[in-house]
């Protein structure tokens, strides 16, 4: 019998195929990033029933998102408190970092395998990042999610934290985090450090989310999986590849 042959479990694993991105799946998970777009960087509103609304105004708030502006938590000198919404991150790649690249963005990410027309040339993706859904309390009156993309350092102490049972998991409900960023001579370093909810308001003035809040945020979370930046197609790829021999 044909059916007796089949693994359940086994088959329910997509397949870690190294020439990953088939072009069906690239269009179906582009949407889902767009859509995330919309609705990611603003505040969600509590009790608001829906957040898909076609129209004009998704114009801008896209365009602002996608020019990266809203959508990434901004770490500064400045303490920020934040809470970690998923309990690991939602995203995690390594990109090149292209100077070259004179009109638009200089980091490109890596394709992840072998095939990566940047890896073959010989190009190290240096950049590490791990993306995690948070909630950024920097004005603490309105709590806006973010994306927060961590290099290594910070993400090996997260990920600490997340496999510790007495420190974890990142989401925690009690759980929230400080960040601040330290500009050196030659490097940037992140401090982070963990805070619990009841230290909040007299350590740093900050109120806790509400439970309904923190439900309305959560359901706007991405899923694993979700890419926080599309990797480029081979047409593209060439492209750079092309403008890096050119320059040799
Ligand atoms: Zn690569």
């Amino acid at each position: 019998m044909p059916e007796a042959r089949t693994y359940g479990r086994r088959r329910a694993v997509p397949a870690a195929k190294p020439a990953a991105e088939k072009p069906a799946r690239t269009a179906s998970s582009e949407t889902a990033v767009s859509r995330r777009e919309v609705i990611t960087g603003r505040v969600v509103k509590t009790g608001a029933a829906s957040t898909t609304q076609a129209g004009w105004d998704d114009v801008d708030k896209v365009a602002s998102a996608a020019g990266g502006g809203d959508l990434y938590l901004k770490v500064n000198e400045n303490r920020m408190v934040i809470k970690i919404l998923g309990d690991g991150p939602f995203d995690v790649f390594a990109s090149h970092w292209i100077d070259e690249i004179e009109d638009g963005s200089k980091s490109i990410r890596c394709w992840g395998n072998a095939t990566c027309p940047l890896c073959q040339i010989g190009d190290k993706a240096k950049r590490f990042s791990a993306c995690f859904d948070v909630v950024s309390l920097e004005d603490p009156e309105v709590p806006v999610m973010k994306v927060w993309d961590v290099g290594i350092k910070i993400a090996r102490q997260l990920k600490e934290i997340a496999s510790d049972d007495k420190r974890g998991p990142l989401n925690r409900p009690d759980l929230y985090f400080t960040i601040r960023k330290e500009t050196k001579k030659k490097s940037v370093e992140y401090t982070l450090e963990r805070v619990k909810e009841r230290d909040l308001d007299e350590e740093y003035n900050v109120a806790p989310l509400g439970e309904e809040e923190l439900r309305a945020f959560q359901a706007e979370c991405h899923e694993y999986g979700d890419k926080v930046k599309e990797a480029l197609d081979e047409d593209a790829m060439e492209e750079i590849v092309r403008l890096l021999m050119d320059d040799a």
